[in-house]
């Protein structure tokens, strides 16, 4: 059987800047785009020959904001992978969109161009909250957008941030339970971090706004998982809900540790060529991506080869999130070990006893508890 390939394709520009975003998104007055789309092509065919007996499992298009990427751009990018690889039945093709009357006005051309999926960065549900965001839609535009997503594409899901300064918990169950009743069987929900070198860093650091406490965070999290595991959308991972089944099976390739190969500026991705695990990077800089790409072919800045402690570390920063954790057979096949082999016995016995690691005959998991801290837990257990 072919092995699956999932394929990642970064659209690098947005309208704005939002303050709290470190993605690799720019804002240019005016982009050639038939030059952008040849060079997102160039480089997909690239990687064709290495990768001829895999199986296209999935496309995602992220960003910046691919909703502002023309649809006949998309489609092409969707044929030529659909060109080089065979897809498996029920390829799952996802963009990410802002729910801007613009971009929403977009949906029935990116339907016809084969997305199946959206995910929509709501962010809010509120103007004010909107505002703070930095967010170029206000509340009845995400709502009017969430609807046509859920009539065009067979699935979709939107992002809300929370833990927004001065946010209680009886205001955030009020925005979870408006967010609910427009869901489909997907919802991401983000806790506000500050980001270092954002705008919002800046401002932090300044004083002009303040995070809920420390127990208060802990708070809105707890109601969050509550809430949503009561709606039928447990978490799957730390801030993903979904439907059992309706998880997004792109960003559970990243989290199983499998095999991405990655598109356009600041794309990684992780793959397995011949007997050994390499770690891309392309150029994060969207001008010197497309140089190179004109220039060679591609714009790879970086490839390592994965040593084995290393394979073990990121399959452990990875499958971790995941309330299913990591399965034995997946570990050992990954690494070559058991994990009673591989990691550090007093470390893993502590950290099962203090109730944010459990063991058995499955597999790794944090527990509940552990995936709220999950940072302090893989510190105490690869320290
Ligand atoms: S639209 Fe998304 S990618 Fe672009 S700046 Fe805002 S959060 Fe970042």
């Amino acid at each position: 059987m072919a092995t699956p390939l999932a394929l990642y394709i970064h659209w690098p520009f947005c309208k704005s800047k939002c303050p709290y975003c470190d993605f690799n998104s720019h804002v240019r007055e005016r982009i050639d785009e038939a030059r952008w789309r040849a060079a997102l092509l160039t480089e997909l065919d690239h990687w064709a020959p290495a990768l001829k007996d895999r199986e296209l499992a999935s496309i995602f298009f992220g960003g910046g904001t691919p909703s502002l990427m023309a649809p006949t751009t998309a489609a092409a990018l969707i044929e030529r992978a659909r060109q080089h690889w065979p897809a498996t039945r029920d390829l799952e093709i996802t963009l990410e969109a802002n729910p801007t009357s613009v971009e929403a006005s977009r949906f029935a051309e990116l339907r016809a161009a084969g997305v199946n999926r959206v995910s929509l960065g709501v962010q809010a549900l509120d103007d004010a909250a909107l505002k703070f965001l930095g967010r170029g839609h206000n509340a009845d535009e995400a709502r009017a957008a969430v609807k046509l997503a859920s009539r065009l594409f067979d699935r979709f899901s939107f992002d809300l941030i929370y833990a927004r300064p001065g946010q209680t918990l009886a205001a955030w169950r009020d925005e979870l339970a408006a967010a609910l009743a427009m869901a489909g069987n997907h919802l991401s929900l983000y806790q506000l971090t500050i980001e270092p070198g954002t705008a919002f860093a800046t401002a932090f650091a300044r004083g002009d706004f303040r995070l809920p406490d420390d127990e208060t965070q802990g708070a809105l999290y707890e109601t969050t998982q509550e809430t949503l595991a009561a709606a039928g959308l447990p978490a799957y991972e730390i801030s993903n809900h979904a439907r059992p089944g309706e998880e997004c099976r792109h960003n559970l390739v990243y989290w199983r540790y499998e095999d991405y190969l990655g598109i356009g500026p600041g794309a990684h991705g992780r793959l397995m060529l011949g007997k050994a695990k390499n770690a891309l990077k392309n150029f994060r800089a969207p001008e010197t991506w497309l140089g190179a790409v004109e220039r060679a072919g591609e714009g790879r800045e970086e490839t390592l080869l994965l040593s084995a402690p290393e394979r073990r570390d990121e399959m452990l920063m990875m499958g971790l999130r995941l309330d299913k954790g990591i399965a034995r057979a997946a570990f050992r096949a990954e690494t070559g070990q058991d994990f009673e082999a591989a990691l550090d016995p007093v470390r893993l016995a502590d950290l099962r006893e203090a109730g944010f690691l459990t063991l058995d005959d499955i597999g790794l998991r944090a527990t509940a508890a552990g995936r709220q801290r999950l940072n302090a837990v893989l510190g105490a257990l690869l320290a």
